[in-house]
């Protein structure tokens, strides 16, 4: 006999899995179907920052939704441990930035968002040793931090699973099954499962998926490499989290000992996301080091431990894709864009209401929609920066 679920969910990582945990909550069946295991995609190799600062306003505003689960894990989840750790943030722009960042702080505090703006001789507090001569302003959120990207994705699944989601690993979504324009369920390398809706949440695979149903993803492989720097001896974890638009690198502590530092520049785009994963090419690392020991010259006494590459589903806009597309009961939650960890909790909020109820409340995403690359409405900030990958 085929199994039988009310909705299907297609990959398990961090968006899978807290959709899994939201529909499961509100008493759905719900079957997670994984072709590797969970956070074996971009959640697995995400730098996990929690930050509230965005350039367009639906963006902090799910970020925002979705901070108090990082916050107060325990009693939201309640199985395993997201691992936040409050660093505080700092986000830095040039001069003709500087208006922008400001409204966009406005923003955030019209939402609630502690988040200030703070003059360069702040930020050489905040960020001890630093150069900011060429900063014109930064904005800091002092309760922001990282998170374990596995350990979130984990918890999220073992908290659906109490609730009676099943989770299979191993499960390769061949195909999702539509009879008469109506989804009835997916073939997969395990056989046909049964479910009136079936969710596209496959990261980077997220457009093969979809493609099984007629309906065309503008969403491509990105590939991001991170490496891990052991900070100086003697250097304590004493800075917080740092989004350099001038020098398009970011860093942030890692534990006790390490500084971890991505590039925003020279990030591949496209080719299948079934080839190998690449490490860190020695002209990305010379351009780590350059930028950091730009903005903190310490690090020129840090060392190199590790490194690895990761890969996102990318869109034109490189914003995600949300909702319903193509035939009856066929849901995406795809294109995340380098961006999609920190957002994950109020996603799957999002999406379990508007797959149950028809609408979603927490945050209105309807701007998500993919209609919007056809009707030649992009999202793009209030007061924008421009791509953050470039
Ligand atoms: C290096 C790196 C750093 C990042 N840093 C940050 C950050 O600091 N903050 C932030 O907010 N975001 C960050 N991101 C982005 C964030 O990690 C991703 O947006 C988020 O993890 C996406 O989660 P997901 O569940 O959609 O995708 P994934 O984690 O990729 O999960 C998709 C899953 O679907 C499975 N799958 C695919 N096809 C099929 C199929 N046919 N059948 C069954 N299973 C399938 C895959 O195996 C995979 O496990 C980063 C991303 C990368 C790569």
């Amino acid at each position: 006999m085929i199994e039988r679920a009310d909705v299907i969910v297609v990959g398990a990582g961090v968006q899978g899995a807290s959709l899994a945990f939201h529909l499961a909550q509100r008493g759905a069946r719900v079957l997670v179907l994984e072709r590797d295991t969970v956070a074996s995609g971009a959640t697995g190799r995400s730098s996990g920052f929690v930050r509230m600062h965005y350039d367009l306003e639906s963006e902090s505003r799910l970020a925002w939704a979705s901070f108090p689960y990082f916050r107060e894990w325990a009693d939201r989840v309640g199985a395993g441990d997201c691992g936040f750790v409050p660093t505080g943030f700092v986000h830095v722009v040039p001069a003709q930035l500087a208006d922008a960042l400001r409204a966009n702080v406005e923003m955030q505090q019209r939402i609630g968002i502690d988040s200030r703006v703070v003059s360069p001789a702040e930020i050489e507090r905040l960020v001890p040793g630093a150069l900011t001569e060429d900063i014109a302003v930064g904005a800091y959120e002092a309760a922001s931090g990282y998170a374990d990207p596995a350990g979130t994705a984990a918890g999220f699944l073992t908290a659906a699973g109490r609730l009676g989601a099943r989770f299979i690993r191993d499960c390769r979504v061949e195909s999702v099954l539509v009879e008469g324009g109506v989804v009835v369920g997916v073939a997969t390398s395990r056989g046909r499962f049964a479910a009136p809706a079936v969710v596209d949440v496959a990261g980077a695979w997220a457009a093969e998926l979809a493609g099984t149903v007629g309906v065309d993803l503008p969403v491509q492989a990105w590939r991001h490499a991170t490496a891990y720097f052991g900070l100086p001896a003697g250097r304590e974890p004493d800075f917080p989290i740092v989004i350099d638009e001038l020098n398009q690198v970011y860093f942030r502590p890692e534990g006790r000992e390490m500084m971890l530092v991505g590039l925003e520049i020279g990030n591949e785009v496209g080719g299948s996301p079934d080839r190998p994963l690449a490490g860190l090419r020695p002209a990305d690392l010379e351009q780590m080091v350059a930028r950091v020991c730009a903005r903190v010259p310490w690090m020129a006494n840090g060392t190199l431990r590790t490194a690895h590459g990761g890969q996102d589903g990318i869109t034109p806009d490189q914003r995600a894709i949300l909702g319903r597309a193509g035939p009856d009961g066929f849901f995406v939650a795809c294109g995340f864009s380098g961006t999609g960890f920190k957002t994950a909790p109020a996603i799957g909020a999002c999406l379990a209401e508007l797959i149950l109820d028809g609408r979603a409340t927490t945050v209105d995403i309807a701007g998500y929609s993919l209609d919007r690359f056809a009707a030649g409405r992009p999202l793009v900030g209030e007061h924008p920066y421009g791509y953050l990958w470039r």
